[in-house]
Formats: C-alpha cells, structure tokens, sequence
C-alpha cells in the first residue's frame, strides 16, 4: 500500500514536472508579500485576453526585492490614497531584480490603458524608459510573463502586444523599452 502510495506519488510527480515545462510559468511574487493593503477591486478581468499592454511606471528604478517592494508600495499609496483608485493599477509589475510582482493578478481589471482594461493585460516594468531600457532581468521576466499568460489562456491565443503608447496619447513605456518590445512577437 505504502509502495503503491509512494509510485503514485512519483508519477504526480513527474506529471507536474511535464506540465510545468509545458506551461513555462515564472515565479510570482503574490500581492500579499508585499502589500498589507486589503484591495477593493471587485470588477473581474475575462480569460483568453485581445491585448497585452506594457507600460512604464515612470517612476524609480529597482534592483532588489526590498527595494521593489518599496518601489510597489508608493505606487500602490498613489493610486489607492491619492487617486482613490481600488488598488494599484497594473495587473502586474517587473522590477529589475528580475521579479514578477502580482498587482490585480490574472483575475481583476486593471487600471492602466483607458478604454483596453477589460481587454488587456497591464505589465509594468517599473523605471522610466524614456532614454535608457531595463536590464536583461526585467525583459526576460516580461517575455516569460507574456508566455506564460498565453499558454494558461489568460491571453488569447492570437493575442497581440502593444506598448501603451499604441492606445492612448501617452509616450509610455519610453522610447527604449517601446523599441524593444517591437521586436517581440506578437507585437503590431
Ligand atoms: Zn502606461
């Protein structure tokens, strides 16, 4: 019984491992590793999503998890407190530590491209690229998102990717990260 239980256990094991490479998802760093701040969001964010959105915050760069989380926890305090919003913006955020942070996740509506948030997926490097690009760490992160969202069917399989400077009047996500991400697929 306990050898049965034990070869089960195996194969669970290998099947995981399968569908983790198939799959290829990155770690996430939850909501609640960083913030205490209960969300108030209620409006759901579908599956199968048209667009994916890159922006910038155009704020400070991070390069370590204590100080993208602190980086995390300003954004959220000026969408939240100052403009009243139900939680940061952005369905998730890259620092250049080479971390995925949960904002609104997979599940909530962001806050971030007027007009696409029912539509899209808002992934934020956090920086101003304007005339410098994000290190290695934080694209690679954002390429692995993007893949990993398409293969869990968050975004559509024909989805398309777009800087947010495609939709709206705005020079976000810089110059530099919007001649990078021209480059990659899907984008048009
Ligand atoms: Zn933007």
């Amino acid at each position: 019984m306990a050898k049965e239980h034990l070869k089960t256990m195996k194969v669970l094991l290998v099947f995981s491992g399968i569908l983790f490479a198939v799959q290829g998802c990155p770690p996430i760093i939850s909501r609640s590793q960083w913030s205490t701040r209960a969300s108030k969001c209620t409006q759901a964010l579908s599956t199968s999503l048209r667009y994916a959105v890159i922006h910038h915050t155009e704020g400070n760069r991070c390069f370590s998890m204590s100080a993208c989380k602190k980086q995390l926890r300003n954004i959220q305090y000026y969408h939240m407190v100052t403009r009243g919003w139900c939680d940061i913006g952005y369905n998730f955020l890259i620092g250049e530590d080479g971390n995925i942070y949960e904002g609104r996740g997979w599940t909530k509506m962001g806050a971030h491209t007027r007009g696409y948030n029912h539509i899209s997926l808002g992934i934020s490097i956090m920086g101003n690229f304007m005339s410098v690009a994000p290190n290695s760490q934080a694209l690679n992160a954002a390429r692995s998102l993007i893949q990993c969202a398409a293969s869990r069917g968050y975004l559509s399989s024909s989805y398309i990717l777009k800087g947010h400077r495609q939709l709206g009047s705005t020079e976000c996500p810089g110059n530099k990260l919007y001649n990078i991400i021209k480059t990659w697929p899907r984008w048009s």
